[in-house]
């Protein structure tokens, strides 16, 4: 098992502009002089300074308008105050997340495109997967009497279990997990929701869970399965009148098995570190497994072969040469890890060969 601490990508020294970190630790609250990475913060305004950057807020893409069958022409929106109005482009890159960019996609069908736009494989909304998870809560009597530390502003989960059974797979299910630990007392995050009471048995209390407590925040990958999809709801429409999205969910045998591992095996860690489990969910059910609906990927996924994926390794389109996807849904496989640095390396990699085929003429 390898053990990491969190990393929070944040600069160490002055980069392009941007003053360098000065570890006041409050980064996840928002970092006062931008030294922590967002995309708001960071990329968009450096954008913005090339001058071939327009930000259109407040804005809705409700079209996408078709040149010819295989070439798109650019997008109707809506404006804050109602009003439509177009963009004609040479290539468009739709970037709406996991579920929307699938929705948008399958409301644009046509007499050329009847299952959806860049849909011949049917694989649009297929392969929908996320992370699930379970929580186990140890207590740890020995340091039931340290002095209190003040731990508001540092972040909750400072380390992290990587990557289990990425190198030797477990017999009973597929796919790996993680597990992150938190500790520390954080007057907003845990005394607040956790312990009841106040005064001297507040206290008391504090000493006793918050203080000596660790808990073991499991993070699997959920199975792709033919039973995950997002789909178009034949009732309910957004305020534009094109049909909202349905997100089709069920765990299955491969999914609690792997939970069954995570408990057992955090439980077993802690009692090995010498402390006793306070919270566990014990046997698991589907009932208790959580989705993390934050973490959708893999709806217009990423292959070599245009009849069982939607994009190439560009994050083009292989129905549609000037169509590419720009988010988390081309993710072709999702391990346990968090999706974000992945998905900025492949919009990355699609920013630059869009560059190169637009400057080589071979998008319309
Ligand atoms: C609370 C929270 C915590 C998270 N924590 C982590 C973490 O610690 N680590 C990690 O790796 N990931 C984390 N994630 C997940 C990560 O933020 C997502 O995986 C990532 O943002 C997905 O990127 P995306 O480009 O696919 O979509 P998004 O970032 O959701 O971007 C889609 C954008 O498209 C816009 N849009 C959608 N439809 C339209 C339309 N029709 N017209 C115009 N604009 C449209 C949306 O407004 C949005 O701005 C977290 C997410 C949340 C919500
Ligand atoms: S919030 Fe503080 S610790 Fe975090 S990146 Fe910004 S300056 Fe650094």
């Amino acid at each position: 098992m390898e053990f990491v601490g969190q990393r929070k990508a944040m600069a160490t020294e002055p980069v392009r502009g941007y003053v360098p970190c000065h570890y006041c630790g409050h980064c996840m609250a928002g970092c006062e002089v931008d030294a922590k990475y967002t995309s708001a913060n960071t990329p968009i305004p450096l954008a913005l300074k090339t001058g071939n950057l327009t930000v259109f807020t407040e804005s809705t893409m409700t079209r996408i308008l078709m040149k010819d069958a295989q070439h798109i022409q650019g997008i109707e929106y809506t404006k804050a105050d109602g009003g439509v109005d177009a963009i004609h482009c040479r290539a468009l890159v739709p970037a709406c997340s996991a579920v929307e960019t699938a929705r948008q996609l399958l409301i644009n069908r046509s007499s050329d495109h009847p299952n959806g736009l860049a849909n011949s494989s049917g694989q649009v909304g297929r392969n929908l997967t996320s992370h699930f998870g379970l929580t186990v809560i140890g207590l740890f009597p020995q340091i039931r009497n340290r002095d209190y530390s003040n731990d508001d502003g540092t972040d909750y989960y400072h380390g992290l279990l990587t990557g289990l059974y990425w190198d030797k797979p477990n017999p009973n299910f597929e796919g790996t997990y993680q597990v992150q630990c938190g500790s520390g007392v954080h007057p907003l995050s845990l005394a607040v929701r956790n312990v009841p009471g106040f005064g001297a048995q507040f206290k008391q209390q504090l000493r006793d869970v918050n203080i000596t407590h660790a808990a073991m925040g499991m993070q699997g990958s959920l199975f792709q399965s033919p039973k995950k999809f997002v789909d178009l709801d034949p009732e309910r429409h957004d305020r534009y009148g094109a049909p909202l999205p349905r997100v089709h969910l069920h765990y299955e045998a491969n999914d609690i098995a792997m939970a069954q591992d995570m408990v057992a095996t955090s439980e077993e860690i802690i009692r090995a570190a010498g402390g006793t489990v306070y919270s566990s969910p014990g046997t698991v059910s589907a009932a208790k497994l959580v989705i993390d609906s934050n973490h959708w990927v893999g709806t217009t996924r990423m292959g070599r072969d245009a009849k069982t994926s939607v994009v190439n390794r560009d994050g083009q389109c292989h129905d549609v040469p000037n169509l590419f996807i720009g988010d988390a849904s081309i993710f072709p496989a999702y391990p346990e890890k968090n999706p974000t640095l992945t998905n900025i390396a492949l919009s990355w990699r699609t920013a630059e060969r869009l560059a190169e085929k637009l400057r080589a003429g071979e998008l319309a």
